[in-house]
């Protein structure tokens, strides 16, 4: 069965723009971009082009785009390397990272560091009156997301960046789930380092990149040959990175009618939502348009997703579903969500192929789903 696909926050596919573009590196131009010859000269020069294209973007110079697999190695070079050109103090990150940053920040505790988790508010946004209590410890490292994975919520990134530079911290910021929804402005967030990732772009699996603050004294995760102004070793990932930077112009040409249009279909799934009677979170702060994370009260988010395969449509969970009574989430822990109404959390994120007609399809399936599993419980009980 063919399935409407409506989980992009875990990974877009590839658009054929972006594959048309990557092709030739898969095929006759397999050069490593370090050779001297013709085909390593064309790869590093399809490097470059990307290169520009993922910095053009967000607004950098192209020597601040550092080229890794992706948004998790980006978060774990920003962490561990900026920690190691420090002495251990506090680091400070928002209690609704994604893992890549939550888990480096915990290691950084090994080393003697002191992690501090940053509170948030109701509606899913940093609480900045915690980070100035938390800058009042020294502090080494901030790190606050852009948008929230799960529910979407814009954090106020360059309020945050403004309180850690006054208080001689490092800031850093996860923009995996914002690039390609909002406009992303490096310098405009005030931020010393930046996290990209392709494959929630349209572009492909593997490439992703740490933008820097040149100023920055890094230290690299990965030694060898010095790749990538030696902060990360290794032969370049030449189609992955050509796809990236594809996928990065088609962001900026599409993104003003992409969100307008996304905007407007969230609100009509929203609408839908309402008279379901489930609660949608986040939803009283700035979200990117495509997201929308809701519960429907007494039915577990697992069983939904579940339910909703079988009909044709992917979203995903918002716990970890390996056990019978799965974690919460930690994003809706921090925001004080009710455990058990957490346990219901369904992530639904639209993508630029989805339509109205998929929307309103995926209302009706998801109502005949609520009617049919509350009949269960009714007879049940
Ligand atoms: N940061 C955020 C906010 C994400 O949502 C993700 C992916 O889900 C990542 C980082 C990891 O990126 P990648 O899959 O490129 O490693």
């Amino acid at each position: 069965m063919k399935h409407t696909y409506f989980d992009h926050n875990a990974t877009t596919p590839i658009d054929p723009g972006v594959l048309e573009a990557m092709l030739p590196f898969l095929r006759g131009e397999f050069g490593n971009a370090s050779s001297r010859h013709e085909l390593g000269i064309t790869a590093r020069r399809a490097v470059d082009f990307a290169r520009e294209r993922v910095a053009a973007l967000v607004n950098v110079r192209p020597a601040q785009v550092v080229f890794v697999s992706g948004g998790t190695e980006a978060n774990n070079l920003f962490m561990k390397g900026a920690a190691a050109c420090l002495a251990p103090s506090q680091v400070a990150v928002s209690a609704i990272e994604h893992p890549c940053v939550a888990r480096p920040a915990q290691e950084l505790g090994r080393a003697g560091w002191k992690v501090r988790r940053l509170a948030v508010t109701a509606a899913g946004e940093l609480d900045l009156a915690d980070l100035d209590a938390a800058l009042a410890e020294p502090t080494g490292i901030v790190s606050v997301m852009l948008a929230n994975n799960e529910t979407g919520v814009v954090q106020q990134v360059a309020a945050a960046a403004t309180a850690a530079r006054r208080a001689n911290a490092w800031i850093h910021t996860d923009a995996v789930q914002a690039l390609g929804k909002l406009p992303v402005d490096f310098a405009a967030l005030g931020v010393h380092a930046m996290t990209v990732s392709a494959h929630k772009i349209y572009g492909p699996k593997g490439a992703g990149a740490l933008i820097i603050d040149r100023k920055l004294g890094l230290r690299p995760l990965i030694h060898g040959g010095g790749h990538e102004q030696g902060l990360r070793s290794g032969t370049e990932n030449v189609p992955a990175i050509v796809g990236f930077g594809a996928a990065c112009d088609l962001a900026a040409a599409r993104m003003a009618g992409l969100r307008a249009r996304l905007e407007a279909l969230r609100a009509r799934l929203e609408q839908g939502l309402g008279s379901i009677g489930a609660t949608v979170f986040g939803a009283a702060a700035p979200r990117i348009p495509n997201t929308s994370y809701f519960a429907i009260d007494g039915i577990m988010g697992e069983t939904l997703v579940i339910e909703l395969d079988k009909a044709g449509y992917a979203v995903a969970p918002g716990a970890a579903c390996s056990s019978a009574n799965p974690e919460p989430s930690a994003t809706l822990v921090a925001m004080g969500v009710d455990p058990d109404l957490a346990r219901g959390a369904v992530r639904f994120s639209l993508g630029a192929g989805n339509t109205t007609e998929e929307v309103d399809d995926f209302l009706r399936a998801l109502n005949a789903v609520v009617t049919r599993l509350r009949g269960l419980a009714a007879m049940v009980a």
